[in-house]
């Protein structure tokens, strides 16, 4: 497997592997809802979601993007997303990404719609639909077969918020499903062919670093294409915020970001491509931790560790220890301090 000169497969070494070039991700708004905002799970969302539901990165909402027509329109969007991404591409082609919400969570005319708009464009490599595993019924695996059918040259992938293994932290920051809802998904995402790339939070409340590897050791045998593990952000109007204010949670510094990453991707399987090591909270609604807002000096620290600690992505995958490891470092910044008590309901 070629690292690509990283010490571990990052999205980017795949593209290099696989298309001999970078692809450029454009992040979509297909103005859809979510579940768990819209009343029939919950209305409040998961604790940590953003009122954009995670899109505030959509090229159709970023400043300096060209306006389109409401932000539905999925073609105006790739095209505003070209345009702001000219200037740094090396690459000719991109990734279409439906980040904003639940992107099967719809009427399924109006998801194939939106789905074909972006994969007839020449210079779209595929799409990435970001979703929840209680979002993939019968009807939407069915378009699934038919797109992969139509568009043999392009690929689907899904990618689902799963964050923990461990129900009582999922019932804690509301993500309205249990671990069996996420293998049944799994399960029908392998037999349909699709690879799957699975969102993990580090830092959530109450989880310990044994919890947390937990997570990534079950991933290991779910046969997943890819991973973003993404550091947990307090965001404006959520009720982590109110939480995090009340000093009822505490957030992780840097070192201790560190160093649960690296162990992390040293217990990863080295054939999983990790999407994401950062996961940047946007700067106008992120409340803490403010380190996080400086992405570049937090992949270079990272980066530099792991060489000065001969730190490799699946070291740890068969022994599943971390006595080679060097790394120490677990420190929480601000005063709060959490007790499962301390749920936003109270
Ligand atoms: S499932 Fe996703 S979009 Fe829905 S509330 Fe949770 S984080 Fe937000």
């Amino acid at each position: 497997m070629d690292y690509h000169g990283k010490p571990y497969y990052s999205l980017d070494a795949w593209c290099k592997n696989t298309y001999g070039e970078k692809l450029y991700k454009i992040a979509l708004d297909a103005g859809l809802t979510c579940p768990n905002r819209d009343g029939t799970l919950d209305s409040r969302g998961c604790i940590f979601c953003s009122a954009g539901g995670s899109g505030e990165f959509a090229a159709g909402r970023l400043p300096g993007a060209e306006p389109v027509d409401g932000p539905f329109s999925i073609r105006k969007q790739l095209e505003a997303g070209k345009k702001l991404l000219e200037k740094k591409k090396t690459g000719r082609r991109y990734i279409a990404y439906f980040q904003a919400y639940t992107n099967t969570y719809g009427p399924v005319d109006y998801l194939a719609s939106i789905y074909r708009q972006a994969l007839m464009e020449p210079d779209i490599a595929g799409i990435s639909i970001a979703t929840r595993p209680d979002c993939l019924g019968t009807e939407i695996m069915r378009l699934f077969a038919s797109l992969k059918q139509y568009f043999p040259d392009k690929f689907i992938w899904i990618e689902l918020g799963l964050q923990t293994i461990h129900e009582e932290t999922a019932l804690f920051i509301r993500r309205g499903y249990p671990l069996s809802c996420f293998t049944e998904a799994m399960e029908a995402l392998h037999k349909a062919d699709i690879p799957v790339i699975v969102h993990v939070i580090l830092g959530l409340p109450g989880e310990t670093e044994e919890m947390l590897l937990q997570t990534i050791r079950f991933l290991n045998r779910c046969g997943i294409f890819g991973i973003k593990l993404q550091l947990l952000h307090i965001l404006e109007n959520t009720d982590l915020a109110v939480l995090y204010r009340a000093g009822k949670v505490p957030v992780l510094s840097m070192d201790a970001y560190l160093s649960y990453l690296q162990k992390c991707i040293a217990a990863l399987s080295p054939d999983i491509v990790i999407h994401r090591v950062t996961g940047d909270g946007p700067k106008n609604i992120l409340i803490a931790p403010s380190w996080s807002s400086n992405k570049r000096n937090v992949l270079n620290t990272l980066h530099q560790r792991m060489k000065l600690s001969s730190i490799r992505q699946g070291q740890c995958y068969e022994s599943g220890t971390f006595d080679s490891l060097q790394i120490d470092c677990a420190l929480y910044v601000g005063q709060g301090h959490f007790s499962p008590d301390h749920s936003p309901d109270q």
